[in-house]
């Protein structure tokens, strides 16, 4: 296939968001997923000599739309975001829905509604590339606090997200690993994937290198929350017989008080 490359940045913001800037060689292109810190993510355009033409959002919080009207102000970039949180995403200028697709130049994005942590939050899935951008739905070994949704639309998001191939890789908007890996073994104490995983990680935050992006394997394999239809957890939390989704609220209350 005849594929114009596309190029990512990743950088931190604020104490412990990502920024990401995605960027359409040929058609010059360039968007930020969210808006976490205007300065950060204008010094990581002017480290990388692109000019920005799109924002896309994945959900209305403050460390995710903020920098939205300084931005648009600045660029006058055109800001993308979902359809159902449209009143709370400043600046929204195309608004789109689950399972929409839209085109960023040549690339095909699919746009995941996945209410739970915001009832409005969605995820980006670049078809070609195999990444997405999950925001604050789900995290290395972890998933968002439940501001707004419920356990069961929670469980379903996160299901959306395990379903694609394994190989996807997941840009998650928050460096919070380490504590979820603390959490995680917790729930899956015997679980080797997880032990191993936890070593790995250790090592990288005592560097300073970033966890993210993950990948869907690895996730489905240590990821307590994906795992809560395993009969393992099942059996740890002494939720035999339980609902998967009880099982999850379950594991979601734990880390809640963690
Ligand atoms: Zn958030
Ligand atoms: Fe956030």
């Amino acid at each position: 296939m005849n594929q114009s490359p596309l190029e990512m940045y990743m950088f931190p913001c604020l104490s412990d968001n990502y920024g990401f800037l995605i960027h359409d060689i040929d058609n010059k292109l360039t968007a930020t997923i969210d808006t976490p810190e205007v300065s950060a993510i204008e010094q990581a355009l002017d480290f990388k000599g692109w000019n920005l033409t799109h924002i896309i959002n994945t959900h209305h919080h403050y460390d995710h739309a903020g920098g939205n009207l300084e931005l648009k102000n600045k660029t006058n970039c055109q800001i993308i975001g979902p359809e159902m949180d449209q009143e709370r995403i400043p600046g929204i200028d195309k608004k789109i829905g689950h399972e929409e697709v839209f085109y960023f130049g040549i690339h095909k994005v699919i746009c995941y509604h996945t209410p739970g942590h915001t009832t409005g939050h969605v995820v980006y899935y670049f078809q070609d590339q195999k990444i997405a951008f999950v925001g604050d739905t789900l995290f290395a070994m972890g998933c968002g606090r439940l501001f707004e949704g419920t356990p069961e639309q929670m469980w379903n998001s996160l299901n959306i997200i395990s379903n694609w191939p394994e190989e996807t890789q997941l840009y998650c908007a928050h460096e919070y690993t380490k504590n979820n890996a603390e959490f995680a073994i917790t729930i899956d104490p015997v679980n080797k994937n997880l032990i191993d995983r936890i070593k790995e990680v250790e090592e990288k935050r005592i560097n300073d290198i970033p966890t993210v992006p993950t990948n869907v394997a690895i996730e489905k394999l240590t990821n307590p929350f994906l795992r809560a239809s395993e009969s393992e957890i099942k059996q740890e939390l002494n939720m035999i017989g339980h609902s998967d989704e009880s099982v999850f609220a379950e594991i979601r209350r734990r880390k809640d008080s963690f």
